[in-house]
């Protein structure tokens, strides 16, 4: 019995002076960095520049952004708040777009790289979908494939942010062929966005989003 103390005394001394050990070979100056040629690869450069045209200076594109930079967990314990933020504290939105004058985020995107759907990716889109659902965030996914195609990345974007100005986007009904008029969403779940009603409504009921895309 004895001995099964002096051998578990003498272990925690040996661990105590190998932490210290370590601990203390373990200073700032021992770490070194180098620069990383670019912070984005060429592919989401060119998404961001697309998307910098598309939104112009209705809205500040942060790339690859920390979650826990854009969300916080609502909690009612700390091991509550401790698990949710957990989940959230290695992972990064793709690009954010802010509102210019407040920063505060408005619309977030994700774009596919057009990887095959593994585990990995299956995950992060889960958590995305999660996490900006839960926080009332939209969330945009787009494909490399319309990276390039400014147009559509503004009519995406039209619902959540002021880039059409209402007198220039012109639509036409699509079951009476009469002009659309832009209301906004009083209740429901799409309330406070902006929405085509053909404007012989109640007459005619045909609605169309206003971040509807149609490839013509
Ligand atoms: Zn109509």
């Amino acid at each position: 019995m004895q001995s099964i103390f002096i051998i578990l005394i003498v272990l925690v001394i040996f661990f105590v002076v190998v932490q210290k050990r370590v601990i203390k070979s373990d200073e700032l100056k021992d770490s070194r960095y180098k620069k990383r040629a670019a912070v984005l690869n060429g592919q989401e450069v060119s998404f961001l520049q697309a998307l910098q045209e598309a939104v112009g200076k209705h809205g500040v594109i942060m790339p690859k952004v920390t979650m826990t930079k854009v969300v916080s967990p609502i909690a009612t314990n700390k091991k509550q708040w401790f698990i949710s933020n957990s989940r959230i504290a290695k992972s990064y939105f793709d690009y954010v777009i802010c509102d210019p004058r407040t920063l505060e985020p408005r619309v977030i995107i994700e774009l596919d790289d057009g990887r095959a759907l593994d585990k990995g990716k299956t995950e992060r889109q889960k958590l995305l979908m999660h996490v900006c659902k839960s926080a009332n965030i939209p969330l945009i996914g787009t494909s490399t494939k319309h990276s390039y195609q400014v147009g559509r990345l503004r009519r995406l974007l039209a619902a959540h942010i002021d880039l059409i100005e209402p007198d220039q986007e012109v639509r036409f009904c699509k079951k009476c062929q009469s002009p659309m008029v832009i209301r906004v969403a009083t209740q429901g779940e799409f309330k406070g966005r902006r929405f085509f009603i053909c404007s012989r409504a109640p007459h005619c009921n045909y609605t169309e989003n206003y971040n509807v895309v149609f490839d013509e």
